[in-house]
């Protein structure tokens, strides 16, 4: 049947990381089959547009045999008995020489190859013959049939240069299976390289090597001599990962998703129930609140999935009160514990990572000991993130968590978990605040109780503190501190600011949003300002650089009494964010104003209304 296949993608095309010189690749989940028939003369169809009946037009144009006498309807209902078609007397029912389609949406993964003389494919024998083979290695490494999967090549231009062919490989029901492709690229190549060596050795192609059950392509289009001409070995030898990044020796291949996307896949898809991830790095350099480790921690223990988290020995001797406590309560989940090693695992070049454990264990690691410090950047590094399976580390010393919980000098001190309790508009977000501590901490509902204690002085100490969003949440929470003790017992002569000039790493992308960063933080400062003065504080920003900051967080009151009640956030407050249920303009925010004193009203007054993230933010309060 003359059957023609159009193919529409949707999302981007890139260049898989692992085969940069060699081939490019894209894989959709939303890709477009058309499939389009003229019929088996192509000559089109004949269609009754009463009961939907069509039949291939005759060769020479002809109506087909079925329209030429009174028809049956096509779904014929008991009631109708032995009655024809209506459309069958109508003329200008049948309608003739109609091309047929049917689309479906589907996974396709497209690949593009560079031959060893660094041409892209050109010639059409072998890009179909290492469709096929490719097609058959894929089924064969997902573990599915082959008839699962189908395949197809595709003639493109890009800009000027010659034509070339893609490969198209792609699910026929639509299972999920093509996008797949991705995690199996390192073996697929050498996979359908085994498919073109037959063991009849044979001349062209045969049941024995490439089969094309799907009759797709006839068999003389086939010659499986020119796809191992593609596939030679000085070309699978450019596949193998350079000797420096085997970290887990032959076995080794590139992972070319994220590490907790890897490890999730891992748990969801292949069975996999236990998890280690690994730290490392000293106190001074965590940030425990930020780090996805955590996120992907609770993420895998909501899953049922039981998750060690094992740090290096030293740190743990060092922690201080506010990351014992964090700590703690990670390991309060049942799923969750903790574990010391004395020195990070190297394999080869690079640092074991994660675990999944099993037999074997799938293993990663990456080439930079800083991803593994437990903190904002967890997992993060430049090199490429490699993968294996083997047998996993031996197991660290569990940690008992009663241990680590800080032994409380003073049993008023107070851990205080916010979640959503203060989701809402961002104005009054500050009254709030104090309003649910003053519940929670005695001692905070003493001080702003006693009449005869006035505030003195207030800093707040945050090394992240770079978005209009977390200015304008600051000044709520200052100024809602002054409306909650009144006036009257405030006599404040300035709110003082320690924050730094920029973040240590990861750029913030976002353009004009409330959660951008200032182009200029010498910016940031004058808005600041600008802010607080609007509301009728005066503040001052102190700038420091992060080993001085410290990686605490931290709001500090002093009062006449001369009593301080100190506030440590494990997140800031940054942990607030906008609302889901905002309106999409209200993230906007003018950036490049150079009006500092509109952008400091404007964030002093503005209207939006905030929530709380994902996971609970810690606060710890003590009076003293
Ligand atoms: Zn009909
Ligand atoms: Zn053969």
């Amino acid at each position: 049947m003359a059957v023609t296949r159009m193919y529409a993608f949707r999302g981007c095309p890139r260049s898989a990381e692992s085969l940069p010189t060699i081939a490019g690749m894209r894989i959709t989940s939303r890709g477009h089959i058309f499939h389009q028939s003229r019929g088996i003369h192509g000559t089109g169809y004949a269609l009754c547009l009463e009961c939907g009946r069509a039949e291939p037009m005759l060769p020479d144009d002809s109506l087909p045999e079925v329209f030429k006498n009174p028809h049956y309807k096509l779904r014929r209902a008991r009631e109708d008995g032995g009655a024809a078609c209506a459309g069958s007397g109508t003329a200008w029912k049948i309608k003739q020489g109609i091309t047929l389609g049917h689309e479906i949406w589907t996974d396709i993964f497209e690949l593009q190859i560079k031959t060893e003389a660094g041409i892209w494919l050109h010639r059409r024998r072998a890009a179909m013959t290492l469709a096929v083979a490719l097609r058959d290695a894929l089924a064969e490494s997902i573990g599915v049939q082959a008839t699962e999967l189908g395949c197809d090549i595709k003639e493109v231009r890009v800009d000027n240069e010659p034509a070339r062919y893609s490969i198209l490989i792609f699910d026929r029901y639509a299972a999920g299976y093509a996008s797949g492709a991705e995690r199996h690229l390192g073996e697929l190549f050498h996979n359908a390289r085994k498919h073109l060596d037959c063991p009849v050795h044979c001349d062209s192609a045969c049941p024995h090597c490439i089969l094309d059950f799907d009759q797709r392509f006839d068999a003389d289009d086939l010659d499986r001599h020119a796809a191992l001409e593609v596939l030679s070995d000085d070309w699978l030898n450019n596949l193998r990962l350079p000797d420096e990044y085997a970290y887990f020796g032959s076995s080794s291949r590139i992972e070319n998703q994220h590490l907790a996307e890897a490890i999730w896949h891992a748990v969801t898809r292949e069975g996999f129930t236990s998890v280690r991830l690994y730290t490392d790095g000293t106190p001074e350099s965590w940030d425990l609140g930020t780090s996805p480790l955590r996120e992907l921690a609770y993420r895998l223990a909501g899953q049922d999935v039981s998750v060690d988290i094992v740090m290096p020995e030293c740190s743990i001797r060092n922690l201080d009160d506010a990351d014992r406590h964090l700590l703690a309560s990670l390991a309060d989940h049942p799923n969750i514990c903790l574990s010391t090693i004395g020195a990070s695992h190297r394999c080869g070049n690079g640092w074991l990572l994660a675990e999944a454990l099993g037999m074997p264990a799938k293993r990663w690691a990456v080439d930079d000991k800083a991803a593994l410090v437990f903190g904002l950047l967890w997992s993060r590094s430049v090199g490429p993130l490699i993968t294996a399976e083997q047998i996993a580390a031996t197991s660290g010393k569990r940690l008992v968590v009663e241990t680590l919980r800080p032994q409380q000098i003073d049993t008023s001190d107070r851990e205080v978990e916010i979640h959503h309790e203060l989701d809402g508009p961002l104005q009054g977000l500050g009254k709030r605040f104090w309003l649910h501590l003053a519940e929670k901490h005695a001692g905070t509902n003493d001080l702003l109780s006693n009449k005869n204690d006035e505030i003195r002085l207030i800093s707040y100490r945050d090394r992240y503190l770079f978005t209009p969003l977390s200015v304008a949440i600051l000044v709520e929470v200052v100024s809602g501190l002054r409306d909650t003790v009144g006036t009257d017992r405030w006599d404040v002569s300035e709110v003082k600011i320690i924050t730094t000039e920029r973040r240590s790493a990861g750029e913030n992308m976002a353009k004009n949003k409330l959660w951008s960063d200032w182009p200029q933080t010498t910016v940031r400062d004058q808005v600041l300002q600008a802010a607080f003065q609007y509301v009728g504080l005066y503040s001052l920003v102190h700038i420091a650089d992060t080993s001085s900051t410290g990686h605490g967080r931290m709001f500090e009151v002093t009062w006449s009494s001369g009593k301080k009640l100190t506030m440590r956030l494990d997140q800031g407050i940054s942990y607030w964010r906008t609302a889901y249920n905002n309106i999409r303009q209200a993230g906007h925010f003018d950036l490049h104003n150079n009006e500092i004193q509109s952008q400091g009203q404007s964030l002093a007054e503005l209207r939006i209304d905030i929530e709380g993230s994902q996971l609970p933010t810690q606060l710890f309060l003590k009076v003293r």
